[in-house]
């Protein structure tokens, strides 16, 4: 016994060394050093909150950090949250933030394409023939399982018939549907489970600020700028694509007209099984593909009236194809 209790007491002894000498650190130490991170209050920009700085010295978990127009909540540590919005102009508002297990955060910015402005797309490669595409560098590993909010919708549709477009769009990516002869080698999954009140955890100013645990696909207002934009935030895996954890999607029904059959009379309406395809596609990790790719599902910008991209292009199937 008396064994026993010896590797015990002195456990309690280094214990209390241990404890003593931290005591006397801070008590005895020099003058308190200042706070390794001081962040103001209010929104920050990533100058504030640099590549390489700790999210846990600046106490900076759930703090706005926005970029070049694009905004985000600073995710726990682990985490990865990604904006990806979808304009009318062509002007990508991508914007990453990866807060690494340490609390040490980097960023990745669509730079390329920012503020690139959409060609004819008659000038551009046929959807068959464009093989581009961008990853982002995460993946669905299971089954993605969806809600439909509860509030306002797109296109003055019925939730049922809503529920069957964004259906439709997220088949055409788990389907890898294309009109270019290629076959469905595509293995992920998705299931849409019910309505919710919850909501996409997507603000005002199209900001990935709230990651509830369900994956909603919703409508509202999100600011001027973006016609839909999908929040996905994923964590790493080792040796592989981040694994998805959530991705949330939300339609601006305050700014743009939807239409699920653009009719000839069309002249501004989206077509919301294109838009939702493409949203689609961020969802299961394809980034935009950027100038010159105009007449892909993933071209960063979408073209009212245009049912173009509820089918996918070469690149699109290709970007499916590299991650599942
Ligand atoms: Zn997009």
């Amino acid at each position: 016994m008396a064994g026993r209790r010896g590797p015990g007491t002195l456990g309690r002894a280094i214990a209390a060394f241990v404890l003593t000498a931290s005591l006397s650190a801070v008590c005895v130490g020099e003058a308190p050093r200042t706070p390794a991170c001081a962040l103001a209050r209010g929104e920050l920009t990533v100058e504030d909150l640099p590549a390489g700085s700790s999210v846990r010295d600046c106490r900076a978990v759930g703090r706005v950090v926005t970029h070049d127009g694009a905004g985000l909540a600073v995710p726990e540590p682990g985490t990865t949250v990604s904006v990806d919005a979808l304009t009318a102009d062509g002007s990508a508002q991508d914007f990453t933030m990866a807060v690494a297990a340490d609390g040490r955060v980097s960023y990745a910015y669509d730079a390329d394409h920012a503020r690139a402005r959409p060609r004819r797309r008659a000038d551009a490669p046929a959807p068959c023939a464009d093989g581009a595409y961008v990853t982002a560098g995460r993946k669905e590993y299971g089954t993605y399982e969806w809600f439909l909010g509860d509030g306002p919708l797109p296109a003055h549709l019925s939730r049922a018939e809503v529920r069957h477009a964004f259906e439709a769009a997220v088949a055409a990516i788990t389907a890898g549907r294309n009109d270019c002869g290629y076959e469905d080698t595509v293995t992920v999954r998705a299931r849409y489970l019910s309505t919710t009140d919850h909501e996409a955890g997507i603000d005002r100013e199209a900001r990935c600020v709230r990651r509830d645990g369900l994956n909603v696909w919703d409508a509202g207002d999100i600011g001027p700028e973006a016609v839909a934009t999908t929040c996905s935030w994923s964590r790493p895996v080792p040796d592989g694509p981040d694994e998805l954890l959530e991705a949330d999607v939300r339609f601006n029904t305050h700014d743009y007209a939807f239409t699920d059959q653009p009719s000839d009379a069309c002249t501004r309406a989206y077509d919301l099984r294109s838009v939702a395809t493409h949203e689609a596609g961020h969802v299961f990790g394809l980034g935009h593909a950027g100038e010159g790719h105009e007449n892909l599902t993933m071209y960063a910008s979408s073209f009212a009236c245009s049912t173009a991209a509820r089918t996918l292009g070469k690149g699109d199937v290709l970007g499916l194809r590299s991650l599942y």
